[in-house]
């Protein structure tokens, strides 16, 4: 295929979401510079990503730190910043997530205003739009904004908050015409290539290798990852969307239609995903020794529904079925042995 844009520099190479991001570019024609922190990866990514020597090169570069940064922008014209931490477990200080998605975003438009980049697509997420609102059912769009103020909200989701309002405050006053556009995916699922899957896909995996007792009141959107990959390539030229944000959401789910769809596509190979209720009270029970649980208590009947049509209007974004991306990400997870057969 023809190259149809310049050199791209994608940060955090070794992530879920950034390798479907690279690859896609690079089907698309495009130069893709990418960051890591530890360069001894780069055989296995090469491996795992495509790209030649001449296609897809390797910097060394950390979200605290200013080394590498300048070399990985060099002769770049966009930018998709996606690095920043996502973790299973609750951080024993907030800032051990907040700094590094605030300060590496900025950062890494520091460097990016300074190689003369055009635009800067950033890797934000639902978290900087759902939370902070009290319980309940309710549908959000681009207009809303997490209150990091507000009752039971997570560090990851203020880390995405800060990370998206200050870069927002930084291009105002010092962007110089560098565009800027944010994805806010919901909950990234589809297939893995090993055992180095995202925090997101936990949950697939704890239903298929029967580590949950069962399912409780608990849902988000769910997207997959090469529709959000899609969306990120398309964000980084399509004219007119300067400042705009875009949501990548599918369907909202509860942890129960996961399991249903699991048991229906996967047969025999679901046969250890409970389909059994655990009750409320259960989960506060089960909060009380397992912090990874005591993070999730606040959610318990909410439905926090977000809405794509944005992306699907304005940018002509699809989606596939999410029964698919669902199988797709089990699938994987049995072929890589992540889950025992
Ligand atoms: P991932 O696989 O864990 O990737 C995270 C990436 O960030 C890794 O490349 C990691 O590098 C890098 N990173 C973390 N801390 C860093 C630091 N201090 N310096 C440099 N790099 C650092 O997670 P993912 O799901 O692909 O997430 C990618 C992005 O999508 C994140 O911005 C996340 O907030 C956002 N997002 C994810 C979801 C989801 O459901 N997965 C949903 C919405 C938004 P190492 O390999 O060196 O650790």
């Amino acid at each position: 295929m023809d190259k149809i844009g310049g050199t791209v520099l994608v940060t955090g190479g070794s992530g879920y979401i950034a390798g479907y991001i690279i690859r896609a570019l690079l089907d698309e024609g495009w130069t893709v510079n990418t960051t890591v922190r530890d360069l001894a990866r780069e055989a296995q990514l090469r491996a795992q990503l495509g790209g030649s020597y001449a296609t897809l090169r390797f910097f060394k570069a950390d979200l605290m730190d200013d080394k590498g940064w300048r070399a990985a922008m060099d002769g770049c014209s966009h930018v998709c910043h996606v690095a920043s931490p996502i973790t299973v477990q609750a951080p024993r200080q907030e800032d051990e997530l907040i700094l590094p998605a605030r300060e590496g975003a900025l950062r890494a438009l520091r460097f990016a205003r300074a190689a003369g980049v055009e635009r800067f697509v950033q890797t934000s997420s639902v978290a900087a739009i759902v939370y902070g609102h009290g319980k309940g059912i309710r549908r959000f769009t681009e207009a809303d904004w997490t209150d990091t103020d507000g009752p039971g909200v997570h560090a990851y989701a203020k880390s995405k908050t800060l990370a998206e309002r200050a870069a927002r405050e930084w291009i105002a006053r010092e962007g110089r015409g560098m565009e800027f556009v944010s994805i806010n995916p919901s909950v990234v699922l589809g297939p893995v290539w090993g055992e180095d899957y995202s925090t997101s896909i936990e949950l697939v995996r704890q239903l298929l290798a029967g580590a949950v007792p069962g399912c409780a009141d608990l849902g988000f959107g769910v997207v997959d990852v090469r529709d959000v990959a899609a969306l990120h390539v398309r964000a980084l030229t399509e004219p007119g969307i300067d400042g705009e944000r875009f949501i990548a959401s599918g369907p909202f789910l509860k942890m129960i239609d996961i399991a249903r769809i699991l048991r229906q596509q996967l047969g025999q190979k679901a046969r250890r995903v409970p389909l059994r209720h655990v009750p409320d009270w259960m989960v506060h029970a089960l909060a009380l020794v397992n912090p990874m649980v005591r993070q999730v208590t606040g959610e318990l009947g909410n439905v926090r529904d977000t809405d794509a049509g944005h992306a699907l209007s304005r940018l002509g974004w699809a989606t596939r079925p999410v029964e698919q991306t669902i199988t797709d990400c089990a699938q994987s997870l049995i072929e890589t042995r992540v889950v025992a057969a």
